[in-house]
């Protein structure tokens, strides 16, 4: 048999001389069938503790879920913890852990893939921040830290694109709009830092502070000048621009200053591609999510009327999951409403939307060829109104599974399943191996 290079697992041919193939490419042809599709479906946040206003059982426990409950009873389950047991989630960190990019290695701030998520093409060594517009008085002290919940900043992003000049710090920028107030700013130039403090006072009624910086370094003082020269050109454009003047005269708070936080450094991400074979797209209402997605290389796929919410376009994500699966390998598809509801302690109302999520899946159900995974990215438990770091449940459905006794998609009937209980850096190479996409381990 030919020699097996590392990476590489010998097609057909290679036994008698043939041309070997790459894994990547085509995976060893065997006598069963493997998915050749893989739908990653992260509903955000869904999994929960148990909830007094549904008589002590979880949101999860008290919706009703006919069709996550039949991808339980047709496939494997378990519990997981997406990064380690008791370490509380972040959305961002847990994505990558379940994309098989380890946080610990991987994970450089928020700001920079907020930015990835904004359409700035972040390259290593970047610095990005999570930015927002706010409204501040005559004296310069905040009034409202999201600018009377301003949306479509696109034209005051533009204007600062334009008139905003840093060439004196050597430092050229991109400021583009996120959802709503939201926005983001990322630097390039030689020799910059991410360790620079945020001038978001994170309430009303005080001045935003200048940027700092945080070490002795040289990079960090000549970020902190960047940004405070950014912030203070930039709130002289957004004090004369029209739309703010437009605001004014209609009674609404400008979107007069820039607040920035959360500056990281763009990392180095080898595309998912190159690791797995599968090329893929991303489709997330949260900027953050899609910018994980494009920073590993996946497609971002806009969806009308998808916002993050309850309020959501269920049934137009999951079209076009459907869609990007038939010509693609992968699909990473977030669903954030129901972290929504645990944040703001809506026991009642994330059930309900847990039953919407439910309705529109129906049609995933009948895909061929394709390996399903559904779990959530961490809990977020309705009595804590944040992330949580109670494990979550998971499903694994398609063909070649061993299909476990569990018959209901919830955190206490999952922890009985086959999988037991897994970590968020565990399920890349699970799916994989399923797939048939994994390397091997020794000889
Ligand atoms: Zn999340
Ligand atoms: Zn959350």
């Amino acid at each position: 048999m030919a020699a097996t290079l590392p990476g590489v697992i010998p097609g057909p041919g290679s036994q008698w001389g043939g041309p070997e193939r790459d894994y990547k490419e085509d995976p060893l042809p065997l006598l069963f069938m493997v998915p050749r599709r893989l739908l990653l479906l992260i509903l955000d946040g869904i999994s929960d503790r148990p909830c007094p206003e549904l008589s002590g059982r979880t949101p999860l426990q008290a919706a009703a879920t006919p069709n996550l409950d039949l991808l339980a009873r047709e496939g494997i389950c378990g519990i997981m913890d997406t990064i380690a047991p008791g370490i509380r989630p972040g959305s961002d960190t847990a994505h990558l852990a379940l994309l098989g990019y380890p946080p610990e290695r991987y994970y450089t701030g928020r700001g920079p893939l907020e930015a990835e998520g904004c359409g700035i093409r972040m390259e290593p060594g970047m610095i990005g921040f999570r930015a927002n517009f706010a409204t501040v008085d005559a004296g310069g002290r905040v009034t409202d830290r999201r600018a009377g919940r301003i949306h479509d900043t696109g034209p005051l992003c533009d204007a600062i694109e334009r008139g905003v000049d840093l060439s004196r710090h050597r430092v050229t920028f991109r400021f583009r709009p996120g959802a709503g107030h939201r926005a983001a700013l990322a630097l390039k130039g030689e020799g910059l830092s991410a360790s620079v403090s945020s001038n978001d006072p994170k309430r009303e009624g005080v001045v935003p502070p200048d940027i700092r910086a945080c070490t002795a370094e040289a990079g960090d003082a000549r970020t902190a000048a960047a940004c405070n020269d950014f912030l203070r050109q930039a709130r002289g454009i957004l004090d004369t621009h029209p739309l703010n003047r437009a605001r004014r005269d209609g009674g609404l708070p400008p979107a007069n200053v820039v607040l920035i936080r959360g500056a990281g450094t763009m990392g180095r991400f080898e595309p998912f591609s190159d690791r797995t074979g599968l090329s893929g797209a991303v489709i997330s209402a949260a900027s953050l999510i899609t910018g994980i997605g494009t920073a590993v290389g996946l497609r971002p796929v806009a969806v009308e009327g998808m916002t993050g919410s309850t309020d959501t376009n269920l049934d137009g994500k999951v079209r076009a999951a459907m869609a990007e699966l038939d010509r693609t390998g992968f699909v990473l598809l977030n669903i954030k409403g129901a972290d929504e509801a645990g944040h703001d302690g809506k026991a009642r109302e994330k059930a309900a939307f847990l039953e919407q999520i439910d309705r529109a899946l129906a049609p995933l159900l009948s895909l061929p060829d394709t390996l399903i995974a559904v779990c959530a990215d961490h809990s977020t438990p309705c009595a804590v109104k944040d992330h949580s770091a109670d494990p979550v449940p998971v499903v694994i459905r398609g063909e070649g599974v061993r299909v476990d006794a569990v018959e209901r998609f919830d955190e206490l009937s999952c922890a009985a399943g086959g999988l037991h209980r897994i970590r968020g850096a565990d399920l890349m190479p699970i799916l994989l191996d399923l797939m048939n996409r994994a390397h091997k381990y020794g000889a």
